[in-house]
């Protein structure tokens, strides 16, 4: 029997998640819950996922509206052995999980406290078999750990300094800005350094961040030092062995996100998502032999989504290997796939 998996919130992440927990043979979509009948809700029931509203009062927006509901969230997570929490920071369904006695995995918008354990599938997919609650950090600090965990196994790092330049918006979001400025953010670290020491926790590392007027992806500058000397074509070799990360060069065209992103067009895969964190090959330099600099683009829509999925298969324990799990949700998004 494919394990019940139910997903509240259907934004972003959560239609993605969706799709992603739908092509496993494994696990199964028992329900998505939505706020809003609107376009997406549509779209849901049109895919063929049962769709539940929030609340009693979304669910008379649903009637009204003429969207059909089998009923709200409390009736979708007694359906589920596992809830993919992927509404907005802190909506604040905890409790009502609790009660429910179901497990739940959210997302980075929420506080690392909230679970007391992160979720990378690469680093720590053991520390997470049989849990109740966790959490899969934000698309930046997932794309940190896809790339320093590999360095940290494999050179040792005595320090990081990560520089990120974050998108101002989603692509399918008006609402939010800066539309013409660069926002420094001010808080030194920024919260994505102790955000990766939630899953690495021994990593010295430090970051800022600055927020552009750009929906397509975010991008990261990093600096670190390295405890044993590598050469760029070592960083390399490591990082090919590890799941999910890319690699593009600027001599072939692929000069901003822009082009990152149009290659992940040509993959024709869902959505154009690129699930892995993409590395330019020829802007990693090293100098004095451990001081390495590089450059990585993040898809903040879909990096995240194989994590979910991972972490779906330690909590329910469907594979106690991290390395299988990886191998059969990469197979079933086609990553490493061209
Ligand atoms: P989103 O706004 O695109 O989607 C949120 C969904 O939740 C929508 O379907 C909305 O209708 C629904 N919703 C809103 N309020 C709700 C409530 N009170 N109860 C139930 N449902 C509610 O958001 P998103 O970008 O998918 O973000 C979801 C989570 O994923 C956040 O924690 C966010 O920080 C995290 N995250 C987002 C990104 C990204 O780039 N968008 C990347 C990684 C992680």
């Amino acid at each position: 029997m494919p394990a019940k998996i139910a997903i509240n919130g259907y934004g972003t992440i959560g239609k993605r998640v969706a799709d992603a927990v739908a092509l496993q043979d494994d696990m199964t979509v028992v329900g998505v819950a939505k706020t809003k009948p609107n376009f997406e809700a549509k779209l849901a029931l049109q895919k063929g996922y049962p769709l539940y509203a929030s609340d009693r009062e979304s669910l008379a927006k649903f009637q009204k509206a003429g969207v059909r509901a089998q009923g709200t969230l409390e009736d979708m997570i007694k359906e589920a052995d596992l809830v993919v929490d992927c509404t907005p920071e802190e909506s604040g369904y905890k409790p009502l999980y609790e009660k429910a006695g179901v497990r739940a995995i959210w997302q980075g918008g929420e506080e690392h406290s909230l679970t007391n354990l992160s979720f990378n599938a690469a680093a720590n997919y053991t520390d997470c078999l049989g849990a109740h609650f966790v959490r899969v950090p934000s698309c930046n600090t997932t794309g940190l750990i896809r790339t320093l965990f590999p360095l940290d196994a494999h050179f040792g790092v005595e320090k990081v300094l990560a520089v990120m330049v974050r998108r101002a918006a989603d692509p399918g979001d008006s609402k939010r800005g800066p539309i013409n400025a660069i926002e420094p953010e001010l808080e030194m670290p920024s919260h994505h350094g102790p955000d990766v020491q939630s899953v690495l926790p021994k990593l010295n590392i430090h970051t800022v961040a600055v927020k552009v007027s750009s929906t397509l992806m975010h991008l990261h500058a990093l600096s670190v030092d390295l405890k044993k000397a590598a050469d760029p074509a070592q960083v390399l070799d490591t990082w090919r062995r590890f799941p999910r990360i890319t690699f593009v060069a600027g001599s072939e065209g692929v000069k901003s996100t822009a082009q990152v992103m149009e290659l992940a067009r040509d993959l024709s895969r869902n959505r154009a998502d690129l699930y892995e964190i993409a590395v330019w090959q020829d802007g990693v330099h090293v100098v004095d032999g451990t001081h390495l600099y590089y450059f990585q683009a993040v898809h903040q829509e879909s990096d995240v989504v194989p994590e979910n999925v991972d972490a779906i298969r330690a909590m329910l324990e469907l594979e106690r290997e991290g390395r299988r799990s990886m191998e059969r949700t990469d197979r079933s998004l086609r990553i490493g796939i061209a």
